[in-house]
């Protein structure tokens, strides 16, 4: 008995050091429990996100000191007064647009490229733009770095979309405009969805469904983003 003890006592000790802060086993159980615990309890189900979730190293996208925290259920600073978003709010919006594999998606707001790379798991092609260029520089370079092929980042205002791309059969917008930017509708495929919240202080996230003789507005969840800037 007192052997068995002795070996389970062995093979816990063993899991911390292997499960050390900082490693990547550390990170990837910080993601597990992420999932687990603020993501699936509130109601997230889509799969596509879910995986997603688990797979992005979110710890990578955080400013250095910030990585032990990176996995906690709050948003975090990234530098330029701008923020990455809460774990959930990444998944709620995700599983939102509804995306399929042979999706064309347009992100505004790239920030720290996190949510790119997330859609960028589960549709063919994401084009992302942010409008302060040390972040879209920087969330360029980790893109690229990390694997990323199927993201494109550009610097600009956001606003006004990325009509050389269009039509996208889904955008996300990452930055809260006063009202639905007009130029992102329009560069919305028919039947396509959008995710954007709206409103100054307090904002909405709205699904935006474009359809043959207009849009569907419906509203989702109240958020807190940072405000889009627009004509910088
Ligand atoms: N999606 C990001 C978080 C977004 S924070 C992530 O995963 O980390 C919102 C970002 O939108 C900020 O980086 C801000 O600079 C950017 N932004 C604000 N107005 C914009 C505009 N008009 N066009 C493009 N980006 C804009």
């Amino acid at each position: 008995m007192r052997r068995i003890i002795f070996i389970a006592i062995t093979l816990v000790l063993n899991l911390e050091i292997f499960c050390a802060a900082g490693t990547e086993s550390f990170f990837e159980e910080r993601r597990k429990m992420m999932v687990d615990e603020q993501i699936i309890p509130r109601g997230v189900k889509d799969s596509h996100a879910i995986n997603a979730m688990l797979k992005v190293p979110r710890h990578l996208f955080v400013p250095d000191g910030l990585k032990n925290i990176a996995y906690e259920d709050r948003p975090l600073p990234i530098g330029h007064g701008q923020t990455i978003s809460q774990p959930y709010i990444v998944a709620f919006m995700t599983e939102a647009l509804g995306l399929k594999k042979q999706d064309k998606v347009l992100e505004i707001g790239t920030g720290s490229g996190y949510q790119a790379a997330i859609l960028a798991e589960i549709v063919r092609e994401v084009y992302t733009i942010e409008i302060i260029p040390p972040l879209a520089e920087e969330a360029k370079r980790k893109l690229d770095e990390l694997g990323y092929r199927n993201i494109t980042v550009k610097c600009g205002d956001g606003y006004l979309g990325w009509k050389e791309k269009a039509p996208f059969d889904a955008i996300i917008v990452t930055a809260a405009p006063e009202k639905i930017p007009q130029m992102l509708v329009e560069q919305l495929k028919e039947g396509g969805q959008m995710v954007v919240p709206i409103g100054a202080f307090f904002q909405e996230l709205y699904l935006i469904t474009k359809t043959k003789d207009g849009i569907e507005k419906k509203p989702l969840i109240p958020v807190r983003f940072v405000p889009m800037v627009h004509g910088r």
